[in-house]
């Protein structure tokens, strides 16, 4: 697919703890099209980046993030999944602001090697889903630990494999309710994005497990964000599971 790349805008306020800093073409036009959603956690002067961008654009990405924590200290990277779209940016953003990454001991592995066909990274790049120089830079030590704190705030790691076999969500409690960062295993309206790889009986549990969570944030990694009645969104998904129908998928 081709993309005209323009200017790269601002981050957009979500919640008063949340914004996203990075959404490409299947969400908001925010930054490079190749992004997933990146979201920017932040609490007294720590902050925490859920998921990264594909690495592109990377200069204007930094600058972005920089002026949304207004001084605040970036201390965190938190992957949902190694899908390039997601992880891509780890490598140069934690250089660039000093942060740890954390993800799964699998997508951990899979980002210190470097290992762009344990991602699917060749083929999707031969079907056109990613330009032919769209890469994966290599981040070593990633850090497997399920609880980040960030400031007053606690990002809580929940194994959810389906989508990927890698994949994790994650789950903090804001003072205005809970969120739950669901990655690439639900979207908004309970859509489901199945690959070649994909597991769906595993994806089906591990919506379920996110929905005993009870969210009231829905903050997918693609696709329309539901800042209420998060539960909802995974009821829907959970339904057409149960009906023995496969969900609708986030691109038809
Ligand atoms: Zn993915």
């Amino acid at each position: 697919m081709k993309h005209s790349v323009s200017i790269l805008r601002d981050a957009m306020r979500l919640l008063p703890e949340v914004s996203l800093v990075a959404s490409g073409y299947l969400g908001f036009g925010l930054s490079s099209p190749w992004d997933g959603h990146a979201y920017l956690v932040r609490s007294g002067d720590e902050a925490a980046l859920v998921d990264s961008g594909c690495g592109r654009d990377a200069t204007a990405a930094a600058a972005r993030i920089e002026r949304e924590l207004d001084g605040a200290r970036l201390v965190a990277i938190a992957l949902t999944h190694g899908h390039v779209d997601h992880s891509g940016g780890a490598a140069v953003l934690a250089a660039r602001f000093g942060a740890r990454v954390f993800a799964s001991p699998l997508t951990g592995r899979w980002l210190a090697a470097a290992d762009e066909d344990a991602i699917g990274l060749p083929a999707a790049r031969a079907a056109g889903t990613y330009p032919p120089d769209q890469s994966l830079a290599a981040h070593a030590g990633a850090d497997a630990a399920p609880r980040i704190p960030v400031g007053a705030l606690t990002l809580r790691a929940i194994e959810t494999p389906g989508h990927s076999a890698d994949h994790r969500a994650y789950v903090v409690d804001l003072p205005g309710g809970r969120a739950v960062f669901t990655g690439d295993l639900v979207f908004a309206q309970g859509r489901v994005a199945l690959l070649d790889e994909s597991d769906e009986r595993m994806l089906a549990a591990s919506i379920r497990r996110v929905a005993a969570e009870a969210p009231d944030v829905l903050l997918p990694g693609h696709g329309a964000i539901a800042l209420s009645d998060a539960g909802a969104h995974l009821a829907a998904a959970l339904r057409a599971f149960d009906a023995g129908v496969r969900p609708e998928g986030l691109v038809a």
